[in-house]
């Protein structure tokens, strides 16, 4: 009796040390899998914090070299594309975002943000992006004529005195946005030109881009948004803009 209890105390024990390596093997198997996809996803993080707006690698590719990878392909990073990029990527969408330029533009467009455009930053968690780019409060505007002059305020009377409108360089206002955007893991900002929409059956796929190095590749998403401004060339193999020019802005540079 003595020796067959013995021998079940022994083959209980072995059983428990047989449970506990396997529980230490998961256990060890779980942590380098972990450490693998936390570095992974770190490296990416720390790459697009580095400086002001990096490019990012793209997260896996098919055989054929198409990106798989996006619930959604934006194709521009203006204000339109930065913008819809954050607000996708904070509710969880995986975003591509190709801009042929990732450098500071310098264009004279955008320097006015009127007051409702400030209140929209802020309804979309977008309204540091307005700050360190020496951007000045505006309440209004000033109005000269033969030597006289009068004032015409925004009515911000019911508003948060943060609230105004600002004015700033456009460029510097973009890359904040941009920052801000590729600041999410889930948002992958990648510098490209796309060159073509894929379409199947009357289907927009995704998009033909060239990327920083000169590769021809392809991107595939259940929903592209082509947000690549008014010059937009992908535009007309949409649609046949009947756009007409009612009037011109002057610019002199001094
Ligand atoms: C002279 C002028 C003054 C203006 N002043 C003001 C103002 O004071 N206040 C105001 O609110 N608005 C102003 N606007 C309007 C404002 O500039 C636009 O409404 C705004 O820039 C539009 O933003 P967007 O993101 O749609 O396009 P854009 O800002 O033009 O951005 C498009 C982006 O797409 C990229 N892109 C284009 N083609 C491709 C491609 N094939 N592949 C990849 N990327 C591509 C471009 O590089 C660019 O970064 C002004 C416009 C002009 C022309």
């Amino acid at each position: 009796m003595e020796l067959i209890s013995g021998y079940s105390a022994l083959s209980v024990k072995m059983a428990d040390q047989t449970l506990m390596a396997s529980i230490l093997a998961l256990l060890f198997g779980f942590v380098v899998l972990y450490r693998l996809v936390f570095k992974k996803n770190g490296e990416t993080k720390s790459e697009s914090e580095s400086s002001a707006v990096t490019t990012t690698t793209v997260i896996s590719r098919s055989k054929n070299g198409a990106d798989v990878d996006a619930d959604v392909i934006i194709v521009g990073a203006g204000v339109a594309g930065s913008a819809l990029a954050h607000t996708l990527g904070k509710d969880g969408r995986r975003v591509h975002v190709i801009e042929r330029d990732l450098k500071e533009p310098d264009r004279i467009v955008g320097e006015l943000l009127q007051p409702g455009g400030y209140l929209k930053l802020i309804e979309l968690g977008l309204e540091d992006c307005v700050e360190e780019i020496d951007a000045q409060k505006v309440f209004g505007y000033a109005l000269f004529k033969d030597g006289k002059a009068t004032r015409l305020s925004y009515p911000l009377e019911k508003f948060h005195s943060d609230v105004s409108g600002r004015s700033f360089h456009n460029g510097r206002f973009i890359q904040r946005m941009r920052e801000k955007a590729a600041s999410l893991p889930i948002v992958q900002l990648e510098q490209g030109t796309v060159t073509s929409l894929l379409e199947e059956s009357g289907t927009i796929r995704g998009v033909q881009y060239k990327n920083k190095s000169g590769e021809e590749l392809k991107a595939y998403a259940p929903l592209t948004v082509v947000c690549d401004g008014c010059f937009s060339n992908l535009r007309r193999s949409l649609c046949t803009p009947k756009v007409r020019v009612t009037k011109l802005f002057i610019f002199l540079l001094v």
